[in-house]
């Protein structure tokens, strides 16, 4: 069965590790004696519960979030949470968003349906192939908190720096590149991400939020939207999303049992420094992001036209690579290369673009 399985590219819901899939497979008639599937359990089951307790203490262990973080296990996806965090945490009816791409930009026209929203910075202006350095921020020192994308799943730039705030707690999307390196949690009031990329599969939202922002949010908003009750429940004040849970669980395994974070992080520094170096040697293939803000999950670059943009995407899928397609607002090649890539998928895409450069040039 595996031979036959393609490298996939995709941006999300992307490749998940084969013995993530392997180990989910074997356990799908019957999950560890129980007698029936993980889909089939009752969330408030002992069975499903170790499920869950384990799930939550493992991506503790994982990311070395502090005690005095809560995890929640959300619905919605990420999107949900550019809705909850204004609710919740725009506590004096103002927040920063730094625009560095197509989802922060949702983030902060969401936002900006609840209070005063200020661009603290947007790449609109340079087809957001930068990240803002510290000088060009703008930030308010009152401001509730700044949001920001860590990663730009479409345009393929990350932040490579945590800005300063003067006290401001920052709220980052980490959709696309949670779990890839070691982050220091403490550095963020929320870090939030949907599941599909990194972490597993689509329809979990994944938040980790500090304590004291839990508390007062607006009035009358709707209950599935507020993190204290979410919080107070154990992210179970209605069925969570089980399977998805299950599923992050058996990823964090995978993730753990190879060294955790530090580990991802070499494997992913070599896979995209395979891509980037032949990129900047060529002079055929231009590369979409600053050099400075490169993202190591999705490498974005062109051919020299859209003819040759649609034959490399084409002769890609024949050779048993799929979803090399830039994103439709953008154009051109997205190498997604999450952690559950292999090299030598990544191995296999750069032989390809050398012949097909060679061919084509
Ligand atoms: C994919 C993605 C989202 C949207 O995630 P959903 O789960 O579809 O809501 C948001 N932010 C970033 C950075 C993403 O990559």
């Amino acid at each position: 069965m595996t031979q036959n399985r393609v490298f996939n590219f995709s941006a999300g819901p992307s490749m998940l590790p084969v013995p993530v899939l392997e180990e989910v497979a074997a356990q799908m008639l019957n999950y560890e004696g129980s007698g029936m599937s993980v889909m089939e359990m009752s969330h408030r089951s002992s069975s499903y519960l170790e499920i869950f307790d384990n799930t939550k203490a493992l991506l503790k262990k994982v990311m070395n979030i502090p005690d005095n973080y809560k995890i929640l296990l959300l619905h919605g996806g990420a999107t949900q949470q550019f809705s909850m965090i204004p609710l919740n945490l725009m506590k004096n009816g103002k927040a920063d968003y730094v625009v560095t791409g197509a989802f922060s930009k949702k983030a902060a026209q969401e936002a900006a349906k609840f209070g005063d929203v200020k661009i603290a910075y947007s790449g609109a202006d340079n087809t957001f192939k930068h990240i803002p350095t510290q000088e060009e921020l703008e930030l308010r020192d009152d401001a509730s908190y700044l949001h920001l994308c860590a990663n730009n799943t479409i345009y393929g730039t990350e932040w490579k720096y945590v800005p300063e705030t003067n006290g401001v707690t920052i709220v980052a999307d980490m959709s696309s590149n949670i779990l890839s390196k070691p982050v220091n949690v403490s550095d963020f009031g929320m870090i939030y991400a949907g599941a599909q990329k990194n972490m597993g599969i689509a329809g979990l939202g994944v938040v980790i939020v500090r304590e004291d922002l839990l508390e007062a949010h607006k009035e009358n908003i709707p209950v599935l939207m507020e993190y204290d009750t979410m919080a107070d429940n154990d992210s179970m004040y209605n069925t969570p999303p089980a399977f998805s849970i299950y599923v992050l669980g058996e990823v964090l395994k995978w993730i753990d049992g190879l060294g955790g974070l530090e580990v991802m992080q070499q494997r992913n520094i070599e896979k995209a420094d395979l891509i980037y170096d032949y990129l900047d040697q060529s002079d055929f293939y231009i590369a979409h992001s600053d050099p400075a803000n490169r993202s190591l999950m999705n490498v974005t670059f062109t051919t020299p036209n859209k003819d040759l943009d649609a034959k490399f995407i084409k002769e890609s899928i024949a050779l048993g690579m799929q979803n090399l397609k830039g994103h439709r607002s953008v154009g051109g090649i997205r190498a997604s290369i999450y952690n559950a890539m292999p090299l030598e998928g990544v191995q296999t895409l750069v032989n390809f673009m050398k012949k097909f450069e060679e061919e084509n040039k």
